[in-house]
């Protein structure tokens, strides 16, 4: 929709083409037109010469059924993270050094991972202390730490994020019922991400997000729709809904047992948007994946103007991601050339390992890609 109207189409047109040439329906052609309308502001507003920070943690306190990331359990890889956060923290240095030297600020910074949260408070201050140090965020327009399981939220930890500048954050139930939450994996209850989300409300973030998957095992129909109701109550300034992708990797993928439901999932998923439209949500981005449920996608809804502008400009690919970290992928996005993908190492080990030859080379060729 908006590399269409971009292309100077109208609303008619691109209903039109997408109605009679690719079949899609009337209820996702309006999905996908207030979406990109929703965006049309903050991509107006895009700076220039700056990009977003990507800042990769990729350890979780346990691994969730259908997760295919390369996130790492913080048990396992314990002795791991103080040298993981030191290297870290070289190569924000290292990057931010690089991008004055060519004149490049900084739109927007976000933590990802895995599970930012999972390092200790010490920890995350002193790598969000380094990013600080090291750019210059005075015109930053929005710095976003995931504090993605409820089992992670301190009051320390957030102290730290809000004092070190993060104005959003991401408390992430996926589903209300705690008989859900055993069956992926996830060592938390719903109990406990009520009571994180009502610390993480104690403290001033500008937008608080909440994940949601629909189509998880154990869960049905009328147990999503319940679940979003409730979110909805809790009234957070973004709702992320997505419909479950399983990948080769996730270890849902091995289980017989998975009790997915598929049935119903489209329609499920309509009801959901209807009540999301009604409680004031606005659809801000939608990306889908493979192998998702039903054939469906991920939608991103905000209240109030507070679109996540990261997710934007990333699914949209207009602006150039420099990501540090392992894991952690660079997307140079120049206006005329094809985008251009540098990778650090997937994991931990290997991202110290070849710390010197391989992750600084890359940033260097990577930072010289962009295009001023
Ligand atoms: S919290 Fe996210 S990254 Fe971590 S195991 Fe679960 S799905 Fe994977």
């Amino acid at each position: 929709m908006f590399r269409l109207k971009n292309d100077g189409m109208t609303d008619r047109e691109i209903v039109e083409k997408l109605e009679k040439m690719l079949y899609v329906s009337e209820e996702k052609i309006n999905l996908g037109l207030q979406t990109a309308q929703n965006q049309q502001k903050i991509l107006a507003n895009l700076p220039k010469n700056k990009v977003s920070l990507y800042v990769s943690i990729p350890f979780c306190p346990s691994r969730c059924a259908y997760c295919s990331f390369v996130s790492q359990t913080v048990g396992s890889f314990l002795s791991l993270i103080p040298d993981y956060v030191d290297r870290l923290c070289e190569e924000i240095k290292f990057t931010a050094d690089l991008l004055k030297g060519r004149g490049i600020g900084v739109d927007t910074v976000y933590f990802g991972g895995g599970t930012p949260t999972s390092l200790t408070a010490n920890q995350l201050d002193k790598i969000m202390k380094t990013v600080s140090a090291n750019f210059d965020l005075s015109s930053l327009r929005e710095y976003t730490v995931e504090a993605g399981r409820p089992d992670t939220v301190t009051e320390e930890k957030l102290s730290a994020i809000i004092n070190n500048g993060g104005d959003r954050i991401s408390v992430n139930p996926q589903t209300i019922h705690d008989s859900v939450l055993e069956a992926i994996g996830r060592k938390h209850t719903a109990k406990q991400f009520f009571e994180a989300y009502d610390l993480a409300r104690k403290f001033n973030f500008s937008a608080i997000n909440i994940d949601l998957i629909s189509g998880l095992p154990k869960d049905t129909p009328a147990g999503f729709i319940e679940t979003v109701n409730q979110i909805i109550k809790l009234n957070p300034e973004n709702i992320t809904i997505h419909a479950l992708s399983i990948k080769r990797a996730a270890d849902l993928m091995q289980n017989q047992n998975r009790e997915i439901f598929t049935d119903n999932s489209a329609n499920m998923i309509s009801k959901a948007n209807k009540l999301l439209e009604t409680a004031g949500y606005r659809p801000y981005y939608l990306y889908r994946q493979k192998n998702q449920l039903d054939n469906l996608e991920n939608v991103g809804w905000e209240r109030g103007g507070h679109a996540g502008i990261y997710n934007i400009n990333m699914m949209e690919e207009v602006q150039t991601v420099i990501a540090v970290g392992a894991g952690g992928s660079t997307k140079i996005v120049n206006d005329d050339t094809k985008i251009q993908r540098f990778y650090n190492p997937k994991y931990p080990l290997d991202y110290l390992r070849c710390f010197d030859e391989t992750v600084l080379k890359r940033k260097i060729e990577a930072v010289n890609k962009i295009e001023i």
